[in-house]
């Protein structure tokens, strides 16, 4: 692997692309200052800062797989709000659901029957039958550790090096240079050593996995079946079904979180690969925008949950959320997973996302820039790095914060949204073949400009 080595010329083009980018945004600009008085860093949530350029984007509206901000600038999303809206912005059978529950109410503390209708399309999907709901990913996570240790009466749990799981404490643990669990770098307010509560694996290590689970202390196995949130490292093959059976000789159970791998298809990696997990973790696009996550249970794994809680105090501890399983979001679900996420969809959706990886890896080959291209069903990303990495710490040795930001910011000025922080995409229902050459029109250009 080799950085790019012109940092003179980066800082450069960089430039040149905040300038242009300064040019086309002056309402965003306007937003931007008049937030700085009521909002921390002038952004709704923290991360919302990180985009490249001096002020993100204000949106005004979107529909499918394109949006229009708030100085009429006109965008292919291949962001789709990070897996989100990977539905698509707006699908109409999700906003004709929603509206037409929000007039009848949208949360009462009461069960609706579309809750039911969702857990039994999603046992179908991923076979794992016994579902709940939650309103974000990170909560079904939550919620799954503290039912894990709740079963196992064990106190810790295993997670994939350079993981990311949402903003959940246990799964902020790395590697350090002697293979020792500790704290992620810059994990904020870190409530304990992450020692105390979870040991780190490396991706595709089974003997790293069996040695951790040999010592009797792990209650679960949480892992993305390929990590998407540092770049894609995907499985070799045999890797995941080994992990399976090395959960259970050893009693730990195992999850798998397809809140990004669901681009897969409809049922995920566990759908696609026929694995058996005892739980899955759902959420962002199953709502169609609307927020939402879910948890599947194995028959087994529900009885143990369910035999080890009594009734009266089945509110107090750890897993809850007032508005979790409220009735706005599971019409939004019901919507979204019968009439847009079906498997006609996915099939188009991976078609294109097969033209978008040979594409980029043309200009890479063209240019022989050493690069390579990885691919989850309809979610695609390239690294600066020649072979596909085997490990979150390869793939996390390769990432390049200055050139992915000008590669982001070039493209945002090329009327794309890439997802942030990685140089990666998304396709919706509605992206079209023109979206992905409008990205090849990008990728060649901004290449051209580093390297030609
Ligand atoms: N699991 C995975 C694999 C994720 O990538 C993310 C977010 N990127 C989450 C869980 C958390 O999702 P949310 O922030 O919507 O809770």
């Amino acid at each position: 692997m080799q950085k790019y080595q012109d940092r003179t010329r980066l800082a450069e083009l960089f430039d040149q692309e905040v300038a242009a980018y300064i040019g086309k945004h002056p309402a965003s600009a306007k937003a931007h200052e008049s937030a700085q008085e009521s909002l921390l860093n002038g952004v709704p949530m923290l991360w919302m800062a990180k985009w490249p350029g001096p002020f993100p984007i204000y949106v005004d509206s979107a529909k499918g797989a394109h949006f229009t901000d708030l100085d009429g600038n006109e965008f292919t999303d291949f962001c789709l709000g990070d897996t989100g809206a990977m539905s698509g912005h707006a699908p109409n059978a999700t906003v004709k659901a929603v509206q037409q529950q929000i007039a009848k109410g949208a949360t009462f503390m009461l069960p609706t029957t579309d809750a039911a209708a969702n857990g039994q399309i999603l046992a179908e999907r991923f076979g794992v039958p016994k579902w709940q709901f939650t309103l974000s990913a990170t909560d079904a996570n939550r919620h799954l550790i503290r039912f894990a240790r709740q079963v196992t009466g064990r106190q810790k749990i295993a997670v994939h090096d350079f993981c990311y799981h949402g903003s959940v404490d246990e799964t902020f643990a790395v590697l350090d240079d002697d293979g020792k669990t500790i704290s992620r770098p810059n994990n904020i307010g870190k409530p304990t050593e992450l020692s105390n509560t979870t040991v780190s694996l490396p991706f595709n290590d089974l003997k790293a996995a069996e040695e951790a689970f040999a010592a009797g202390d792990v209650a679960l196995l949480l892992i993305e079946p390929g990590l998407t949130n540092i770049g894609i490292v995907l499985p070799e093959p045999g890797y995941l079904e080994s992990l399976q059976e090395l959960c259970k000789k050893y009693g730990v159970l195992f999850a798998l979180d397809e809140t990004h791998t669901l681009s897969a298809g409809i049922g995920g990696v566990t759908g696609r690969d026929q694995l058996k997990p005892d739980a899955v973790v759902l959420g962002k696009t199953i709502g169609g925008g609307v927020p939402v996550g879910a948890l599947g249970l194995t028959a087994d794994l529900a009885s143990r949950i369910a035999n080890s809680l009594e009734l009266e105090s089945i509110d107090v501890g750890g897993v809850g959320g007032t508005l979790a399983g409220n009735a706005l979001s599971m019409a939004a679900v019901r919507a979204t997973l019968e009439e847009v996420l079906t498997d006609k969809n996915f099939k188009q959706m991976e078609e294109l996302a097969i033209i978008w990886e040979r594409n980029t890896q043309e200009i890479i080959d063209e240019y022989k820039l050493g690069w390579q291209v990885s691919r989850i069903g309809c979610r695609g990303e390239y690294s600066f790095r020649a072979e596909a990495p085997l490990t979150g710490a390869e793939a996390h040795a390769a990432e390049d914060f200055e050139l992915g930001q000008f590669l982001q910011l070039h493209a945002i000025n090329s009327g794309i949204l890439m997802t942030p922080f990685h140089n990666m995409i998304l396709i919706s229902p509605a992206t079209t073949a023109e979206d992905v050459e409008k990205h090849r029109l990008h990728f060649h250009a901004a290449v051209k400009l580093l390297f030609g």
